[in-house]
């Protein structure tokens, strides 16, 4: 089972997979049919309770909530942007907070998911990677994230871009990735989801076989000492495997490859890197976002890249045929950045751990 306890041996309905909710129904001695029922209230009626479930009976209801109950949890708090974004804190069952950034864009709403409370990747230009790793969310844990957002009827894509690495709580990703786009669950195109990483190469490939989600890998440099420098993960599992990798699998019809790259000045945004990357990307149907590094996430060597170089830098890769867009940055008044609210409200861990899969 998937599903996790809440700390009476109980386990979360949220999150299982229609399978494994027949086998608990089955095991309860219910109708093989519960078990859709059960679905059709925890992803199309979206009930936070067992017993709202009521075309079930009194007994099954009293039965299963023997044994289980339903993850939702309303958020802690939300911090509003000037722009409309609005970053969400949600609290785990281990009592650790994660963010949910809420992200409006015109007819579109994306939501940005956490997988993970803090991280262990420690990547030196984020916030997440400077609290060490607090704990792994259960799949119901990452659902309850939009299912339980005040926006969700407005929500029209997920990115799992926030705080964790998805790639190392990569069962229970895949689980909450299933409930989306399942006939069972919300039933969503995979075209509305989007999985970030950093490149935890075995992972990644298991990824790439069983899922049909968006993929974008967080590059942020294509020199490997540069790179090792900004994002530890880079001396276990190199870029350079990572495109190794992805050049074995189909980028050119719906599916969508996306590297993502933060501009830090003088760090990553000359010439010279640019033209590494172009380099680096030769040939792989994909798509670059360029990023404006947020000056909430404090370091005395990493400051945000001017305008000029970014444009520059722009420039440069689409002369190399490399498709490549600035993204705009949103929430910079709530400091939306990946990490930045979240690291107030959990205690920080100073033992960062680089990658071990
Ligand atoms: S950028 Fe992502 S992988 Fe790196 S430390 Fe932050 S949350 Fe972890």
């Amino acid at each position: 089972m998937s599903g996790t306890s809440d700390g009476s041996r109980r386990v979360d309905l949220l999150g299982m997979s229609l399978d494994q909710l027949r086998q608990l129904c089955a095991g309860l001695g219910m109708p093989r049919f519960t078990a859709t029922q059960v679905c059709d209230w925890l992803y199309k009626k979206r009930v936070g309770s067992i017993d709202a479930m009521t075309n079930l009976s009194l007994a099954s209801r009293s039965r299963l909530a023997e044994v289980a109950f339903i993850g939702r949890g309303e958020p802690l708090s939300v911090a509003s942007s000037s722009d409309g974004t609005r970053k969400y804190l949600f609290r785990t069952t281990a009592g650790h907070c994660v963010e949910a950034v809420f992200i409006p864009d015109g007819d579109r709403a994306t939501l940005c998911l956490s997988s993970q409370a803090g991280c262990r990747m420690g990547c030196r230009f984020c916030m997440t990677g400077t609290m060490g790793f607090l704990c792994s969310l259960t799949a119901g844990e990452i659902l309850n994230q939009l299912l339980s957002l005040p926006e969700y009827d407005l929500i029209t894509n997920v990115v799992f871009m926030g705080m964790g690495e998805p790639m190392d709580n990569l069962d229970a990703v895949l689980a909450a990735t299933a409930a989306l786009t399942a006939d069972w669950g919300l039933g969503w195109s995979p075209k509305r989801i989007t999985v970030s990483t950093v490149g935890v190469l075995p992972a990644l490939r298991r990824f790439v076989e069983e899922s049909r989600c968006h993929l974008a890998v967080s590059l942020h440099n294509a020199d490997p000492e540069g790179r090792a420098a900004m994002m530890p993960v880079e001396r276990a599992w190199p870029l350079a495997e990572v495109l190794g990798l992805l050049r074995g699998y189909d980028w050119s019809g719906q599916r969508r490859l996306t590297f993502e790259y933060t501009m830090i000045d003088g760090v990553n945004d000359t010439p010279r890197h640019a033209a590494r990357l172009a380099s680096a990307l030769r040939g792989l149907p994909c798509r670059v976002n360029l990023i404006r590094f947020h000056e909430g996430v404090r370091r005395d060597d990493y400051l945000p890249s001017s305008p000029q170089a970014i444009a520059a830098f722009q420039r440069s890769l689409e002369q190399h045929g490399v498709v490549c867009t600035l993204r705009a940055s949103r929430g910079q008044d709530i400091e939306a950045a990946c990490g930045l609210l979240a690291a107030k409200d959990n205690p920080a861990k100073h033992s960062i751990n680089t990658q071990s899969q």
